[in-house]
């Protein structure tokens, strides 16, 4: 069943429910004209289509290996990589300056989408060279801009991050591994990473590694860990790839999905390394490229379930069981529920991912603090609820297939498999909920506010033409308001033991305000459609959840370990 990338879909969005003329309209992105963003995302999809998604099955039937020391990608990779690169899909926001086309983030969250759709352990690759790219933009000096730079935008350099160790996965400071100032502007760095993406490949020139570890002295946790780039080879005076840097990767793991993406565990051995930013400066450099990676993965999720969805419905279009008036299982209710489940998650969770990668380019062109506490505040909802989606929705693909689903040869079940990393990595879906209860709670609500205003400020315009819809959102809203309230009164422990609940309450109930817009863009249609069922059926959750935060901490800390275990 071929993959087609939902061009017509993201161009909607843009138009009609997430504002992107805002954007348009900033001097900085004065050139993203909509005939221009149109062709981008044509031209992506079909890349996506004819080059990446012919991959998919072949990175999962044959995974990437490790054959002396090297890691060889899978069939195919390096061809579908390439034409990557040579598109200057790599990194289509990096700055012009050094070779990038400067386009605003929510367009290459579009197009990412579109690529993890068609396959995702390929896209993951360039995935991490864009974060790596923002990082170095923020926080390198000039000489490190101008070597590395041009050629990770080139795509002729791939990039990587490492931060997880054996003990410090989500305790991040808790890591170990050691840098040494050398006294010439290196420094030595030793240690040993774990589970780095594309910590190696046979398809790029180089593999540059941005490295957290901690010089001598530094103090305990995250304020003493600092930033370190560490290609594979170290440049020349010409700065091409020189001699073999001191660092290999020891293993791959063995995963349950995601096959052709190698996950290496990296030892550095008094490797050279170059510091990027202040000494105990490297979380807060890490951080602009693990947000940029959060609102990818959570982009991971949803490209991860369309395909899944398109899958889906093919087969069920065509399967042939029981009566039905269409002659196949697409007859059945469950399955027309099944199905509209997930068409109606991917809206909203798409929706979300297209907000969020434009209040970042707000927050970019006219600075203004609203903008980034709206980025802030919505980027862990994007991580997270995108990727909880990817994987029901990925769930419910093999439901509708039914033992076709479970046999691999359907397809189905690879999207399962695939997407269920991206609920753990960048940070769990547990730690985002906790960070959005904390951190991005810090101001008092005031972003989770200004989001709820904007949901209210829906429902007036809607309540003449579409009122039962929007009564139930304007229902919803006061609610979610009020436990906002309730919530930011608690103490820490009280927010983190209903941090989940909160985050896909909050999550829902923005679904419901974007498919009420579509519902306005087209009344009577398909959309309204979608929007009614929605609506009426998937936002009633958020009551559930709702009264799950209200019930605070008390219950659950009352259930003791020894009662885990009786
Ligand atoms: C396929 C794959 C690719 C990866 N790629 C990379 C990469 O490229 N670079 C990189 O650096 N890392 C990478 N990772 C590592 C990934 O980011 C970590 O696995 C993740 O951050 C979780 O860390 P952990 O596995 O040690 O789990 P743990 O931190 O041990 O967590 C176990 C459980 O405890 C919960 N938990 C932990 N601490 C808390 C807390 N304080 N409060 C509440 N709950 C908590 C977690 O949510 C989780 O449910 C990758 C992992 C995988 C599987």
């Amino acid at each position: 069943m071929p993959y087609r990338a939902p061009v017509t879909e993201f161009s909607f969005l843009m138009d009609k429910i997430v504002n992107f003329s805002a954007v348009q309209e900033t001097e900085r992105f004065a050139e993203a004209s909509t005939d221009m963003v149109h062709a981008v995302l044509t031209e992506a999809a079909k890349l996506s289509d004819e080059v990446m998604a012919p991959l998919q099955r072949a990175g999962d039937l044959t995974p990437a290996r490790l054959e002396n020391g090297v890691v060889r990608a899978s069939p195919g990779f390096a061809e579908g990589y390439r034409a990557i690169a040579e598109g200057g899909w790599v990194a289509i926001t990096a700055d012009p300056e050094h070779g990038g086309m400067g386009l605003p983030l929510t367009v290459a969250t579009a197009v990412n989408e579109m690529m993890a759709g068609a396959c995702l352990s390929l896209q993951l690759n360039p995935l991490l060279t864009q974060g790596q790219i923002e990082a170095l933009e923020h926080h390198a000096d000039d000489a490190m801009k101008a070597l590395y730079l041009p050629k990770l935008i080139s795509g002729e350099w791939t990039g990587t991050m490492n931060l997880t160790e054996p003990q410090a996965g989500s305790d991040v400071g808790a890591l170990s591994s050691k840098a040494e100032e050398r006294g010439d502007g290196t420094y030595a760095i030793t240690g040993q990473k774990i589970y780095i993406s594309w910590g190696d490949t046979d398809f790029a020139d180089n593999v540059c590694h941005l490295v957290l570890a901690r010089l001598p002295g530094a103090p305990a946790g995250t304020r003493g860990i600092s930033l370190f780039m560490v290609p594979k080879y170290i440049p020349d005076a010409d700065g091409n790839p020189g001699v073999a840097n001191s660092l290999k990767v020891v293993s791959l793991e063995h995963k349950m999905g995601l096959h052709g993406s190698p996950t290496c565990v990296m030892s550095y051995e008094g490797a050279t390394g170059w510091i990027v930013g202040a000494p105990g400066g490297g979380m807060k450099a890490m951080f602009t490229m693990m947000n940029n990676a959060r609102l990818g993965v959570g982009g991971q999720g949803v490209g991860a379930a369309e395909g899944a969805y398109q899958h889906a419905l093919a087969f069920a279009n065509e399967r042939k069981q029981g009566k039905s008036p269409e002659g196949t299982i697409i007859g059945h209710a469950d399955v027309r529920r099944m199905l509209a489940t997930m068409k109606a998650e991917i809206f909203a969770a798409r929706a979300i991912e297209l907000d969020c990668a434009l209040s970042i380019d707000m927050g970019r062109a006219a600075p203004a603090p609203e903008w980034q506490a709206r980025a802030a505040f919505l980027t862990p909802i994007a991580k997270a609820f995108g990727t909880d989606i990817g994987c029901a929705v990925a769930d419910m693909g093999v439901q509708v297939h039914g033992g076709m689903g479970y046999v691999e040869e359907s397809g189905a079940a690879q999207y399962y498999r695939d997407v269920r990393v991206t609920a753990i990595y960048e940070g769990t879906n547990g730690i985002q909920a906790m960070d959005m209860v904390g951190r991005k709670l810090m101001d008092g609500g005031d972003a989770a506010y200004g989001l709820i205003d904007e949901i209210e400020a829906g429902v007036e315009a809607a309540k003449a033409s579409q009122p039962e819809l929007a009564n139930a959102i304007w229902e919803a809203a006061a609610s979610l308001r009020e436990t906002t309230e309730w919530l930011v009164a608690q103490e820490m422990t009280a927010r983190f033991a209903t941090a989940v609940p909160y985050l896909r309450a909050f999550a829902r109930v923005l679904g419901g305000h974007y498919h009420l817009r579509a519902a306005l863009a087209d009344p009577g249609g398909a959309r309204a459609r979608l929007a009614t069922f929605y609506i009426t059926r998937l936002l009633p959750e958020h009551v559930g959840l709702l009264a799950h935060v209200r019930a605070g901490d008390a219950a659950l800390m009352a259930i003791t370990p020894d009662d885990l275990a009786a």
